[in-house]
């Protein structure tokens, strides 16, 4: 009989399920499987001292921690291959600030402000804006220029503009301004659906579907946004079904691209790659998948991040990261476009945007709204 691998003879002669060490140094030391001759071996040294009983706890700590082992790197190993796919090519940034951004500032910009804003945004590289809101003036008086925005708008090649769109009378007000995109929103959240829209989800989803059908009779390209995908205020946890449901229901309106949007700011990683892969699994490749984050919990470049190894290549971000959250009011916004594309660019990703010409959008920004802004690169200075 061949002697024992040193490690095996450690379990051997061990006399206390002491499984995490043994485990560790297992899945260190055996990056394959234990063979069956390995395990023959064991039970003979085992059978030896009379520990059976110990060895079987033993064996299946290997097998299981061996396996777990094996699978995280299967895990990594796919998320090394998405990354790898990323690299050379341009992630899509739709940039939030002039809508979602300012939307939910206490400070309401000037038309020429706005105007302002969009133009250094464009001149940095953006080449979708999330622009304006079509909501009613009286409930969202920050964006009640709506019309006055898009009539002003740098127009030039290769830059889409996109209005959020509540319903038809909405869109009856975006095909008139002209935009190039729609995007409307479902709230996943009965209870948030009702405070925000008054409406009910099921109710949002049929509207959704009707602004969907409307705008592509005029040739305008849709998204729909589940909103508080990741959680709600009201209801706390919302059931990863819910939204795979609403998923499915928004792909058969024929929209073509569905936006995740974790509205409060409670998402993570693991919450990421869940909802990614049973969206992905219930709506297939064809429909474009897009993630809203803010970072009113500080784990949206983490979130984007995890959303980017799952595939995702399309984000939306805010210059300077305003927002704000109405449910939080200390909270920090959108997810900064600023932190984002410093992130993308040293893992490899490009996104158009050139940070050099981005990053006194931010001071502009402070100066406007009267407090400094939340993204960290204005603050820090890029690197190298
Ligand atoms: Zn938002």
């Amino acid at each position: 009989m061949r002697d024992l691998p040193p490690l095996a003879q450690h379990i051997a002669h061990a006399r206390r399920l002491d499984l995490d060490d043994v485990g560790a140094q297992v899945a260190e030391d055996l990056p394959a499987e234990r063979t069956g001759d390995d395990l023959s071996q064991l039970e003979d040294a085992h059978a030896r001292q009379g520990s059976l009983r110990h060895l079987n706890l033993h064996r299946n700590a290997f097998r299981d921690r061996t396996m777990l082992h094996s699978m995280v790197r299967r895990q990594a190993d796919l998320v090394r291959d998405a990354e790898a796919v990323a690299r050379g090519m341009d992630v899509t940034l739709v940039e939030v600030s002039p809508r979602d951004g300012l939307q939910n500032e206490s400070v309401i910009l000037s038309t020429d402000a706005k105007l302002d804003l969009i133009a250094r945004l464009v001149a940095a590289g953006a080449r979708r804006i999330e622009a304006v809101s079509f909501a009613h003036p009286q409930r969202v008086p920050a964006m009640a220029d709506a019309e006055a925005v898009m009539n002003r708008l740098p127009r030039s090649d290769g830059v889409s503009y996109s209005g959020l769109v509540l319903n038809r009378r909405g869109l009856d007000r975006a095909v008139a301004s002209g935009v190039d995109e729609v995007n409307v929103v479902v709230c996943v959240s009965d209870t948030f659906g009702h405070r925000n829209q008054n409406l009910s989800t099921q109710d949002a989803m049929r509207v959704a579907a009707d602004v969907v059908e409307g705008a592509r009779a005029h040739g305008i390209a849709t998204t729909v946004t589940l909103a508080t995908a990741f959680g709600c205020p009201f209801e706390g946890e919302v059931a990863v079904e819910r939204v795979v449901e609403l998923a499915r229901e928004s792909a058969a309106s024929g929209v073509d691209e569905l936006c995740l949007a974790d509205t409060i700011g409670v998402g993570v990683p693991t919450q990421v790659r869940a909802l990614t892969s049973e969206v992905r699994a219930a709506v297939g490749d064809g429909l474009a998948l897009r993630f809203h984050f803010h970072n009113t919990r500080n784990t949206g470049i983490a979130n984007v991040v995890t959303a980017l190894q799952e595939g995702v290549m399309v984000f939306d971000t805010s210059a300077g990261g305003i927002g704000g959250c109405p449910f939080a009011p200390a909270a920090t916004g959108n997810v900064p476009t600023d932190d984002v594309v410093y992130t993308l660019e040293r893992m490899g990703i490009g996104t158009g945007i050139d940070l050099p010409a981005l990053l006194p959008t931010a001071g502009f920004l402070a100066e406007q709204l009267g407090h400094e802004v939340p993204a960290m690169l204005p603050k820090a200075g890029i690197f190298p």
